[in-house]
């Protein structure tokens, strides 16, 4: 009696999974999909799944499992149940419908008595074609103008007859044995009902001649045994989901909710695909994005809120999130709003905490070191913070303040302000004012411009424009005090000295 009821529970809690491929690195295609299942399932007080689907070993990839973890850690996405890292960054499981890695269910022999029902039942059938064979069938199919499939050659093969052609050792496969001419419909909650014909369906390869259960079989058997409720991921498998419907079906299960979210897009209105080498959460983390500002962009990729407000945080999504606000069509992937909305997240950072984040950009740059003073990159930080959108912008944004004066490139405005008469007489008593201090203190980086617009009578645009286009390489630009104050005596002396020089 107990136990019934906790099933019962159990069946009317929201579970749903994140199912990635470990190929590579993860995606932010793949990124999205976990959110919004993370996000439906924080909305409804379910659990959040994860699953490995690594029962295509050709495409097995050392090392991606803990690489997909790790980004999806980062990213605040949070795991209850299933593939997880642990509090030291090991690859742990917990849940009670264990184990969640594919290969370690087929090893476990999970499989194999719904694939013997599927074949008891007329359900699925040996097939022993060759790939060879297999390959010209299709050939010739699509060469005829048809959508090309298995012919059904084995289809009639009597049972006992194939049971014993497997107790030889032959070759062989499982196929799905589609009924001819039937409907199968689900309704999909984005994209409505959806209905296909069984005479446009391949009979599924659901075991391969390795043993290993496809993902078509193994996603059916492995959502029902981990009591999937809802069903979430890219409408690439849309196409897939007849296969699925059909098995459960087959099995006499009730099949999950489908919800296919739209692709995404990239700014030629093509999908977004990881096979092509972009796009992964790893070269986000590296140029500095926040998790925050990732995941607010990613959010807005497919769904959309009931306002107008653009900025949310996990907790906000959460509460707002639910897939009658999902988009049918594809969402184009806009790196200027990813940096937009990110830019939100930089600008709530403290200058102490922004100047950490800075700090390995600008070591990388070569613009400063290890020994850098703390003092100083908070100032930098702080200077920059409105400009910066992510990390890896502070070296191009301050790299005036480090390098040599040789290397400015003075823009076509500084040139014209640092080439005027009066940018000679600023320059002069600049360069007399700095012979007097032995460095740039912060009183001296206040009141320098007030004491020189003095002492030569030079005022507004005639004095800012020579100085600031001398010292900083622009016109325009952050408060020029803090510049002075980065970058010291000798090198703002060094600065002066050059342009007088050199224009
Ligand atoms: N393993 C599939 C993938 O790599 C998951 C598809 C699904 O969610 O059913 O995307």
């Amino acid at each position: 009696m107990k136990n019934r009821k906790k099933k019962e529970l159990l069946m009317s809690e929201v579970r749903v999974r994140f199912a990635p491929s470990p190929t590579g690195y993860l995606h932010i295609g793949g990124l999205r999909t976990a959110l919004f299942n993370y996000l439906y399932a924080r909305h409804t007080g379910g659990k959040m799944l994860l699953r490995i689907e690594d029962t295509d070993r050709t495409r097995f990839v050392e090392g991606a499992l803990e690489n997909l973890l790790k980004a999806l850690k980062w990213s605040g996405v949070e795991i209850d149940e299933g593939v997880m890292l642990d509090e030291n960054g090991h690859v742990t499981e917990k849940g009670d419908c264990g184990p969640y890695i594919q290969s370690e269910r087929v090893k476990a022999g999970i499989y194999d008595k719904y694939i013997d029902q599927l074949i008891e039942e007329g359900k699925a059938y040996y097939c022993f074609c060759s790939q060879e064979r297999v390959d010209k069938v299709r050939d010739q199919m699509r060469a005829d103008g048809l959508t090309p499939k298995y012919d059904g050659l084995c289809r009639s093969i009597p049972l006992e007859e194939a049971k014993q052609r497997v107790a030889n050792g032959e070759e062989h496969t499982v196929r799905l044995k589609l009924p001819k001419d039937y409907d199968i419909s689900f309704n999909d909650r984005i994209k409505g009902k959806i209905t296909f014909n069984t005479d446009d369906q391949d009979d599924q390869v659901l075991i391969k001649r390795d043993g290993y259960p496809t993902y078509h079989f193994a996603v059916v058997v492995d959502d029902h045994l981990m009591g999937i409720t809802h069903v979430v991921r890219g409408d690439e498998w849309i196409s897939s989901t007849p296969k699925h419907v059909y098995l459960y079906e087959a099995f006499g299960w009730q099949a999950p909710e489908y919800i296919h979210l739209p692709t995404v897009l990239n700014k030629d209105h093509k999908k977004y695909s990881k096979r092509n080498g972009d796009g992964m959460v790893e070269d986000f983390i590296e140029e500095g994005y926040t998790p925050e500002g990732l995941i607010n962009f990613l959010s807005l990729l497919g769904w959309s809120p009931d306002s107008e407000e653009e900025i949310f945080t996990m907790e906000e999504l959460a509460k707002q999130f639910d897939f009658d606000r999902v988009n049918k069509t594809g969402a184009v992937f806009d790196k200027k709003k990813l940096d937009w909305v990110n830019g939100h997240y930089v600008r709530e950072l403290s200058p102490e905490e922004l100047a950490k984040d800075i700090k390995p950009y600008m070591i990388k740059a070569g613009l400063i070191d290890e020994s850098y003073p703390e003092d100083k990159l908070v100032l930098l930080a702080e200077t920059w913070q409105s400009a910066i959108d992510k990390f890896s912008d502070a070296p191009e944004l301050a790299k005036n303040y480090y390098i040599k004066s040789d290397e400015i490139e003075y823009d076509d405005d500084a040139k014209e302000a640092i080439s005027t008469e009066n940018a000679k007489t600023l320059f002069a008593a600049f360069l007399n004012q700095l012979d007097q201090v032995d460095e740039i203190d912060a009183d001296f980086a206040k009141s320098v411009m007030k004491t020189i617009q003095k002492e030569t009578g030079i005022k507004g645009k005639d004095l800012w424009f020579p100085v600031r286009a001398a010292v900083t390489g622009s016109v325009h630009g952050p408060d020029l005090s803090n510049a002075f104050l980065i970058m010291g005596k000798d090198l703002v002396k060094d600065r002066l000295e050059y342009v007088r020089d050199n224009f």
